[in-house]
């Protein structure tokens, strides 16, 4: 199959990338370079299968591909409010430009959306069938709403075109190949545990995520869209074993081995409670759920920055 995934010089898009390569697909990249990287693709430049196209995806993209895996935007707080309106932009022109590509030949197309479209949620997991509890006006908005938004023209591309859809809601995810400066809270801490300086929690600490390890997540990723037509999701999918971000502090200090001490900063505006996704939904119909403990995936995770910081 000859398969598009936008945002694949990204974290996960590489990955993806790389494992629809390993299975015999010819891969288009389409990136603009925004947070993801060349070097996250270096094993893929020369293979023949694989082809990496420079491209922002608010402008129209005329290619001939099977299938679109949607996961060009910017995922970190820092990053994508660097220039919120265009993350808004990406999320929702990028949006109907995919879907204008997957409606002109006839593709399935994934959208990577997230479990900000909870918000800060009063429904604890969360579960698909909730709608959220989102600031329309907030500093976060230009990435929740964005997503949002991609969400509805999603179903209405599904409604009005028959266009074959997958929603993805993914939760916290890690791994090798995050960006080091990305500032979320596994890289962040781990590159300080490396360096021996203070791990920065903001608040006390006592906040809960949910950390889905790579692996796991691109497995349910690809599973998904080889699903029934009529499975559109949403879906989440995440990791359900929660954990208070001091706990992770205090795990990434013993798995590192670090001198590094802790230190409590103020919590950023929005910042959601707590988050625990409810997998039942694609338990029951994908047969899916992560194999991935916390400490296994920080192992391989802590060891990817070791090697990058040579
Ligand atoms: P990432 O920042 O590493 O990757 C995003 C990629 O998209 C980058 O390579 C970037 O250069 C590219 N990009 C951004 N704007 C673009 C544009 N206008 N045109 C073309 N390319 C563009 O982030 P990631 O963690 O790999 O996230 C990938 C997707 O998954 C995102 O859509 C994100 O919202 C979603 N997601 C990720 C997580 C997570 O925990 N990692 C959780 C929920 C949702
Ligand atoms: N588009 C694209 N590639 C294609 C087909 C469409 O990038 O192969 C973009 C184009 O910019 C268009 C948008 O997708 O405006 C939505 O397409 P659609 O056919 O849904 O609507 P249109 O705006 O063409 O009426
Ligand atoms: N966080 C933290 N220290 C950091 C980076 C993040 O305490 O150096 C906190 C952040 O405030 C949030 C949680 O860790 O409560 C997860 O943050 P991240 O940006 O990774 O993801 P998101 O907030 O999007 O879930």
């Amino acid at each position: 199959m000859r398969i598009l995934v936008t945002g694949g010089a990204g974290f996960l898009g590489s990955h993806l990338c790389r494992e629809l390569v390993k299975q015999g697909n010819e891969v288009i990249c389409v990136d603009n370079f925004y947070t993801g990287s060349k070097n996250n693709l270096e094993d893929l430049l020369t293979h023949k299968n694989f082809e990496l196209i420079r491209h922002d995806i608010t402008f129209p993209l005329y290619i001939e591909i099977d299938q679109i895996y949607n996961l060009a935007c910017p995922a970190s707080p820092i990053h994508y409010q660097k220039d919120p309106v265009q993350t808004t932009k990406t999320s929702v022109h990028g949006a109907i430009n995919m879907l204008g590509l997957a409606k002109r030949t006839g593709a399935r197309i994934l959208q990577a959306s997230t479990s900000e479209v909870y918000g800060d949620p009063e429904v604890h997991p969360q579960v698909e069938s909730y709608w959220g509890k989102v600031n329309p006006i907030g500093i976060r908005s230009c990435y929740d709403e964005g997503k949002r938004c991609a969400e509805t023209l999603f179903f209405d591309y599904w409604r009005q075109h028959h266009t074959e859809i997958k929603v993805l809601r993914i939760f916290n995810t890690y791994g090798p190949h995050m960006h080091p400066d990305d500032g979320r809270v596994v890289s962040n801490f781990i590159v300080q545990a490396l360096n021996n300086s203070d791990l920065t929690i903001y608040g006390d600490g006592s906040q809960t995520r949910s950390f889905c390890y790579v692996d796991d997540l691109i497995r349910g990723m690809i599973n998904f869209m080889s699903s029934p037509v009529a499975l559109t999701g949403p879906i989440n999918m995440g990791n359900p074993s929660e954990f208070t971000i001091l706990e992770l502090a205090e795990k990434v200090i013993r798995l590192t081995g670090s001198r590094s001490k802790i230190a409590f900063r103020n919590l950023p505006q929005d910042d959601p409670k707590q988050r625990k996704p409810d997998i039942s939904l694609a338990s029951r119909d994908l047969g899916w759920g992560p194999t991935t403990e916390l400490e296994e995936g920080l192992i391989e995770t802590i060891k990817y920055f070791r090697s990058i910081q040579k």
